[in-house]
């Protein structure tokens, strides 16, 4: 049996492209894209991709070249994840919540070839541009403008439009042959939560199977509706750039990401399925009455890209979605846990149903193994729900490396494993639970306190909208939480009430020391806290609180203070915009 050859027809590199050919042959008429009073069908959009294709190569596009993109969830930012490594080339999808300095960034590490600027973010750009010339010497990309395709704004920076290459692009283009699928597909950069963002490259193979994983793992069937809720720029929209291919769906893409256009597309166009962080599902629960819609068939939501607390999936649930909870970071090609769902926990009530849910699960199919390890001695931890450690994944999801980054890429691969950074247990049933990042674990009086489960409780309060905790220095404890805290528009309530709130629900050493109430928490592009800011105005109340003990008067008058748009949440958002 050794002896049998591998040769072209069964040993053949896996890549996500063959998804949209397999689409344009099978699903050729079907609609593939949507987007305001514009539809594609399969066909069209392979087409399209060719011509693009085409047009790159053109313009000297070569094996491996970085093509960047700034835009948001449109039409041409779904076809360049096909277009792009059609040439050879490698997509960079940029984050577009980022400043012009980030975005320079970007472009002089991954060295860019070419630069696609959506016609919103042309101002951005501009400037990325001359920071990238004038402060770190890189010569100009070659500028590529997205017009819109809806209503035509005639912005350009240059020559060149999207439109008009692909207008001239040959349809019949031979196209780059993934001869290795080793090869590199995308490199997406780190939000930058914990350390300077980082170039992550995933490989044709990786990302293969890891759409593969997720179509299984989200239970999607064919001819799904999705609905671009999540950023593609977002480790490749979850996979669902190639993956909505894979099932012959359709796309529908929207520009904003807002209450209005959620629930209107669900309306108008029956979407079935949809992505979201945490954040979206608070702005899909805030929605105005006029905003709102009745959903009649359930819509299927992957939640994911930071915890959801029990209590916010348990409303979105009574709302009509269907909520199915992964956990993943961008190492990880988005995606490696998804909390599969089974059959006995239907009989439980929805607080336990939401409860469980909430928990990060199963290793995704393309994982060959998952653990939690002692950071010390790199033993597995007991299945006991309690012990914990750091969460290692090992498997053909995991990205082929940090690009140019040596020293970071022998921090995570240690021993075989991949170190996520994160800190959870393992449940009896195998199960995995995130307790907190490493570095936002609040450690007080010897002490682990999980942010995530202090989050969790002062969210069961029916007024409090957002919560997130943080360390605080303390003289006595070292640290010590103090949480931030949105509360709805119509209440008054006192730092006390929450206080008091998290006694009953919490240990003691678990219950804030300081609560504030903010209008605003700072996120990053894609919906993360920004806890290190965070952390810097916790500090300062520290030492506020330290002076107010000695002086208890003045420190009742503090704590007793209502809520307001005070100091701290200007200090919040000074710190997020540096
Ligand atoms: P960055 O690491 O720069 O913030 P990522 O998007 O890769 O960018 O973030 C991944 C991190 O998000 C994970 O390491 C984890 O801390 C958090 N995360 C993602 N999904 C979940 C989830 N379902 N529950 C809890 N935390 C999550």
């Amino acid at each position: 049996m050794d002896n049998l050859p591998k040769h072209g027809a069964n040993y053949v590199p896996l890549t996500p492209l063959t998804f949209l050919t397999r689409a344009s042959n099978s699903y050729a008429n079907r609609t593939s894209t949507i987007y305001a009073n514009i539809r594609f069908t399969w066909r069209q959009t392979y087409e399209r991709c060719c011509r693009l294709a085409s047009s790159l190569r053109s313009l000297n596009i070569v094996k491996n070249d970085v093509v960047s993109v700034l835009a948001p969830n449109v039409p041409a930012m779904l076809e360049m994840h096909f277009a792009v490594p059609m040439a050879g080339a490698v997509l960079n999808a940029i984050n577009t919540r980022l400043d012009a300095r980030n975005v320079a960034l970007i472009l002089k590490h991954s060295e860019a070839k070419i630069f696609f600027v959506d016609c919103e973010y042309v101002d951005k750009a501009k400037k990325a541009i001359e920071i990238l010339m004038a402060d770190f010497q890189m010569p100009m990309p070659l500028i590529v403008v997205i017009d819109d395709l809806d209503s035509p704004t005639g912005i350009r920076l240059g020559e060149l439009e999207y439109e008009q290459l692909v207008y001239q692009g040959n349809p019949e283009c031979v196209l780059e042959n993934i001869d290795d699928e080793w090869n590199p597909i995308t490199l997406s950069y780190t939000s930058g939560t914990t350390s300077e963002p980082k170039g992550v490259v995933y490989s044709h193979r990786g990302a293969f199977l890891s759409t593969l994983s997720l179509i299984l793992g989200w239970e999607m069937g064919t001819e799904p509706v999705y609905l671009w809720s999540l950023p593609m720029f977002h480790c490749n929209g979850w996979t669902f750039t190639w993956g909505i291919a894979a099932r012959g769906g359709t796309n529908v893409c929207i520009r904003n990401t807002t209450a209005q256009e959620i629930y209107s597309s669900i309306t108008l166009h029956k979407v079935t399925h949809m992505c979201a962080a945490p954040i979206v599902l608070n702005i899909i629960l805030e929605a105005k009455p006029h905003e709102q819609c009745q959903i009649t068939t359930p819509v299927q939501i992957l939640v994911g890209g930071a915890p959801p607390p029990a209590p916010l999936l348990e409303k979105i649930e009574r709302q009509g979605f269907h909520v199915v909870h992964a956990y993943g970071l961008t190492e990880a090609t988005g995606p490696a846990l998804v909390c599969e769902w089974q059959s006995k926990w239907n009989k439980l009530p929805w607080e336990e149903q939401s409860k469980i849910k909430a928990r990060q699960g199963l290793g995704i199919l393309t994982l060959a193994d998952v653990d939690v390890k002692n950071f010390k001695t790199m033993q597995s931890v007991p299945r006991d729900g309690k012990t914990t450690g750091e969460i290692c994944l090992r498997g053909s999801s995991i990205m082929k490396g940090y690009l140019k980054n040596e020293k970071a890429n022998s921090e995570v691969f240690k021993n075989g494993w991949f170190f996520t950074g994160d800190m959870g247990v393992i449940h009896p049933d195998g199960y995995l639970e995130i307790k907190d990042r490493c570095k936002d674990v609040i450690i007080s009086g010897g002490e682990n306190i999980s942010s995530v489960e202090v989050e969790s409780a002062i969210l069961k309060h029916p007024y409090v909208v957002e919560a997130s905790v943080v360390a605080m220095p303390h003289p006595r404890w070292g640290e010590s939480p103090c949480a931030f805290v949105i509360l709805r528009k119509d209440c008054n309530f006192k730092e006390s009430d929450i206080v008091a709130h998290c006694r009953k629900n919490l240990p003691g050493f678990m219950v804030p020391k300081k609560v504030q109430f903010v209008e605003e928490l700072p996120k990053t592009g894609t919906g993360k806290v920004q806890k290190n800011h965070l952390r810097a105005v916790a500090k300062t109340f520290a030492v506020t609180e330290n002076a107010n003990q000695k002086t208890k008067r003045s420190s009742q008058v503090n704590r007793e203070k209502p809520r307001s748009y005070d100091q701290s949440h200007q200090q919040i958002l000074a710190l997020s915009r540096l």
